[in-house]
């Protein structure tokens, strides 16, 4: 076998060599209050990329459908994988390219759920591998304090951007916090996280469950209200009309 004298094996970089020739990803986060249109948008933006022949990998925590999509208010909803705390999502990816799937980008829903070192391993999934991240979450839980997902987000992502607001507090005014409702009242204490329906009334999914200090059974949901009413825990307007509160 001659080998030319002109081979320079060093030279020429493979073909499909990304670390050498890198490109540009990044980890984008948008972030918003319940029923900002988060779900809606994932998957707008899933819907893009796939346009332009990009394969994604949809993956979401605790999805209120209680299956493993990613799912819209407005209708939409497609298969993603569910997340537990112990996922490696660099692990979970590599098994899609060990399996022969093409993994581009990833859409991450309810990413407010992640472990710190989740939002690590993605980073390094868009440093390391080039996939592109779309993580989508909620700012803040009941207690108005930032979701430890949501804050690592915050501090390694890219690219950080509020949602829209489509939602309005009873009020009018934008709706930026998520309140917790147990039995029809107001609590700021209790665990983290609890799935229910957001939906104003009671509904026949909304979850039960029992806790110590709240009432054994009764139903959970959320409401999302602007600050001023978050701070007074204030759900609806008051049957003894605005002239009382001036009066605190
Ligand atoms: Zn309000």
């Amino acid at each position: 076998m001659s080998s030319s004298p002109l081979a320079a094996p060093d030279s020429v970089p493979a073909s499909g060599d990304r670390r050498r020739h890198p490109a540009p990803a990044h980890l984008v986060f948008f972030h918003g209050p319940m029923d900002c249109g988060k779900s809606t948008l994932a998957l707008q933006v899933d819907h893009n990329q796939s346009r332009q022949g990009r394969h994604g990998l949809l993956l979401t925590q605790g999805d209120r459908s209680g299956t493993p999509q990613i799912s819209s208010r407005v209708g939409l909803h497609r298969e993603a994988l569910e997340l537990d705390p112990g996922t490696d999502v660099r692990l979970l990816v590599r098994d899609r390219w060990a399996a022969g799937h093409r993994v581009d980008y990833l859409i991450v829903d309810e990413a407010q759920f992640l472990s710190g070192e989740q939002v690590e391993q993605l980073a390094e999934l868009v440093d390391e591998s080039h996939v592109d991240v779309y993580a989508f979450g909620l700012t803040t839980d009941f207690r108005t304090r930032l979701f430890p997902g949501t804050q690592r987000l915050f501090e390694l992502a890219d690219d950080v951007q509020r949602v829209q607001v489509e939602v309005l507090c009873w009020c009018g005014l934008p709706g930026l916090l998520n309140a917790r409702v147990v039995g029809g009242a107001m609590v700021r204490e209790g665990a983290t996280v609890v799935v229910a329906d957001t939906a104003p009334a009671p509904a026949p999914s909304t979850d039960s469950v029992e806790r110590a200090g709240e009432p054994e059974g009764a139903a959970v949901r959320y409401q999302v209200l602007c600050r001023r009413h978050h701070v007074r825990g204030q759900l609806e307007p008051t049957p003894t009309g605005p002239g009382q509160l001036a009066l605190r």
